[in-house]
């Protein structure tokens, strides 16, 4: 009996002692969710806590009743996955860009012809700036020529880039202020005339004797530029963006953007290959803050394949005894490779064509010497030798590459590399199986900026009309986990950041966005229909479709 009563006492006290136990205040509980942690073992959840912009706990929801929540939000079963991380991307640019006139999808010269005259009206003063023309879509597929820029805007310096960069078109008007003139040759670059006359056309390092004289947008613009470029980014569920190759000026302005406040986007910033930039970067050293990291450096080795800048170790199938070209001597990348080796940095190269790709691997195997974990990362990746695969696993070089150019280049790209070569072009699968991690992204603005369409083009090898109904080169598909992986852990890890981002995991950044479908088993042909409910990064709400 005495017994009886002392274990009574006992689970009383218990009982007390649990409910008035003080609960942990967080700022937020998700629940009623399909959480894809996407951690290593790819677990699911249903709730989890934040708070501090930080996962404290996830789980089941009966995991979560130690925790009372300032607020609490139902995901109303939908899909939660991390924030996307666009491994490759030019956001800068991209929010510049839509101060400009948009060519992306035009489909002949006379359409773009139109499309600047609409804009010219709207924006009556300065230079006329577009970008994304691609002749590839016209029904000719020749370079276009000046003329008609000329008629319409003697006045008015114009100048409009394709959509890879790597070319442009510029008028009359614009050459006269670059200086440029019929005859002049330049390394790395091409300035295409017919009969002795300027067609307007400028190929590679010709391309920036005309853009860097465009007066550079005021901070004001700068700032509205940036804004529009990060709210469409949130809208489509991205939170870290990798901006691969800003100068130091623009990081500091980002910095400073950040610091209050004003722009909520993580950017995982390259800076680009000069000497003004190395210098800044190794007496200041590297910078790391919640938002913003910079520790790379981007390299161009070669141009692209659209345009024939690519460097190859056999000549285009479409354009006899052409190689394409690298944008810089050998040495040059033996010596920025040395510097950065020396100082701890990462280095980023873009390289297109399999003796673009073959050249970096080499140089940074001299550097590397062994596997390691460096994370020195070629940019594109995007023709590569059979024989030079392997050169990814002996030195741990990360592949970063872009699903979508797969699918936008599958159109033309056996044309330039004849049908043996193009087995060894956007051979994702293949570069993924030497590492066994590879980060995605989408090269926008070159591309769109919809990391949907990235996975949708990674794992079905289709473009965003469903074509082929086949896929392409499908051997080179990925499966749905290593897709999603691409676009968040693997994307994280490539940065360093691994850590801190790129899974729903307690401790690291509560950067999440809710879809309204499954990506793990949603059907091929509504994969691209999935809407972003709304997105959040440091566990604050950036955007909503509501
Ligand atoms: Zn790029």
């Amino acid at each position: 009996m005495r017994c009886f009563q002392l274990a009574s006492l006992f689970l009383f006290i218990l009982t007390i002692s649990h409910s008035c136990k003080q609960k942990t205040r967080v700022y937020l509980l998700v629940y009623n969710a399909t959480i894809y942690t996407v951690d290593s073992s790819f677990s699911q959840a249903e709730a989890m806590a934040i708070t501090n912009g930080k996962i404290v706990a996830i789980g089941k929801l009966a995991d979560m009743q130690d925790f009372e929540a300032r607020e609490k939000m139902d995901a109303g079963k939908k899909f939660i996955c991390p924030g996307f991380i666009d491994a490759h991307a030019h956001f800068f640019n991209y929010g510049i860009g839509l101060q400009e006139a948009n060519l992306v999808g035009t489909n002949s010269w006379v359409d773009i012809v139109d499309t600047l005259s609409q804009f010219s009206k709207q924006n009556p003063e300065g230079w006329l700036v577009g970008r994304g023309w691609d002749q590839n879509d016209w029904p000719t597929k020749e370079f276009p020529t000046k003329e008609k820029l000329d008629e319409l805007f003697p006045d008015r310096p114009v100048f409009l880039v394709r959509v890879d960069g790597h070319a442009a078109i510029a008028n009359q008007k614009a050459l006269n202020i670059a200086g440029v003139r019929a005859g002049d040759k330049i390394a790395g670059g091409d300035i295409l005339t017919k009969g002795r006359q300027l067609t307007g056309v400028l190929i590679d390092n010709a391309v920036d004797l005309v853009e860097s004289k465009i007066p550079p947008p005021s901070d004001g613009q700068t700032i509205d530029a940036l804004h529009d470029g990060e709210a469409n980014c949130f809208a489509a569920g991205l939170t870290t963006i990798d901006d691969c190759g800003l100068n130091y000026r623009e990081v500091n302005f980002i910095d400073k953007l950040q610091k209050d406040g004003k722009l909520k986007m993580r950017l995982f910033v390259m800076l680009s290959d000069n000497k003004a930039n190395y210098d800044y970067a190794f007496t200041k050293g590297k910078i790391k803050t919640d938002r913003l990291n910079v520790s790379s450096f981007k390299v161009y080795a070669d141009g692209a394949l659209g345009s024939r800048g690519a460097c190859l170790l056999q000549p285009y199938a479409d354009k006899p005894g052409w190689y394409g070209f690298l944008l810089s001597p050998k040495e040059h990348f033996d010596s920025v490779a040395r510097v950065i080796y020396e100082h701890g940095w990462q280095m980023c190269t873009h390289a297109i064509g399999d003796s673009g790709n073959r050249m970096i691997l080499e140089t940074y195997g001299k550097y590397l010497k062994e596997k390691n974990d460096r994370r020195w990362r070629i940019e594109h990746a995007q023709v590569v030798n059979e024989n030079d695969f392997r050169l990814f696993a002996i030195y741990s070089i990360i592949p970063s590459v872009q699903p979508t150019h797969a699918t936008s280049d599958m159109y033309w790209a056996a044309d330039r590399l004849g049908p043996e070569r193009v087995k060894g072009a956007y051979a994702y699968q293949q570069l993924l199986k030497e590492n066994n991690w590879i980060p995605l992204g989408t090269d926008f603005p070159v591309e769109d900026i919809s990391p949907l369409k990235t996975f949708y083009a990674a794992v079905f090898r289709k473009d965003a009309k469903g074509f082929p109904a086949a896929g392409f080169q499908t051997e080179n598909a990925l499966t749905r986990q290593q897709a999603l992986r691409g676009m968040t852990s693997w994307a994280a890890k490539a940065n360093f950041e691994e850590q801190e981002k790129g899974s729903l995991e307690v401790r690291k950044f509560a950067d999440f966005v809710i879809l309204d479908q499954d990506l793990l088993k949603v059907a091929d042909a509504d994969v691209l229909k999935t809407k972003v409910i709304s997105t959040f990064v440091g566990g604050e709400k950036v955007y909503s479709s509501k």
